[in-house]
């Protein structure tokens, strides 16, 4: 199965892909986390995607759209996926149309207050790439012993950013996927557990 996780930054992608990765057995591609390792590396890529990030910005088209198709080019890939964070443009998503058919786009669907504070009590861990939130869990370190972080883009200012590029760039691809008969929405709200069952739901056949 080919599946696109699409929604607003914090709507809880990466939670949820990590549930349906585990239940459906399909890789996680996100292309957030694949721009962070290459920043972490210090590759070319990722002292380039650096500027954008940082302030909440899209990485150009063309950066992202060559690392998605050679990250779908691998092996790995031929049994199946979630892409989360991409695509994140018309552009991005006319062109993953040309090399790949989609079997669903589910949208997760979670109010504006509930985004905000989400993301400000966000905090990732390092080592695993496990996400917490200060609300539900006090320490500072993860399960693993990775001492967790407050990811850089997720400071007030560069999440009011992030989420005026989401109206304006991502929204639109909403409209996009429900043309193609791909797009199946979802309420966000709640815990993992009951979104997933929701999308589980949804697709069965
Ligand atoms: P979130 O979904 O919480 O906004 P991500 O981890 O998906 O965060 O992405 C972090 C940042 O990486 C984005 O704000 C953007 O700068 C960059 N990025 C990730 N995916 C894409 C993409 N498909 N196109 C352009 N930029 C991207």
């Amino acid at each position: 199965m080919r599946l696109v996780l699409l929604g607003p930054p914090g709507a809880g992608k990466g939670t949820q892909a990590a549930l349906m990765c585990r239940r459906l057995r399909l890789l996680h591609i996100s292309t957030g986390d694949m721009l962070r390792q290459e920043l972490q590396a210090e590759t070319e890529l990722g002292l380039k995607a650096h500027a954008y990030i940082e302030k909440g910005e899209l990485v150009p088209d063309n950066i992202i759209l060559d690392m998605v198709r050679a990250k779908l080019k691998e092996p790995e890939c031929e049994n199946g996926y979630i892409l989360d964070g991409f695509p994140r443009t018309l552009v991005q998503a006319d062109a993953l149309a040309q090399f790949v058919e989609l079997d669903a786009v589910i949208y997760l669907e979670v109010p504006f207050e509930i985004i905000i504070k989400r993301l400000s009590g966000r905090r990732r861990c390092p080592k695993c790439g496990v996400i917490y939130h200060t609300s539900h869990y006090e320490k500072s370190t993860c399960s693993c012993g990775g001492v967790l972080y407050q990811r850089e883009d997720d400071k007030l200012e560069t999440v009011k950013n992030r989420l005026a590029v989401y109206e304006a760039e991502t929204r639109p691809l909403i409209a996009y996927y429900s043309q193609k008969g791909l797009l199946r929405t979802v309420d966000g709200e709640g815990t993992p557990e009951d979104v997933d069952a929701r999308i589980a739901a949804l697709l069965e056949p």
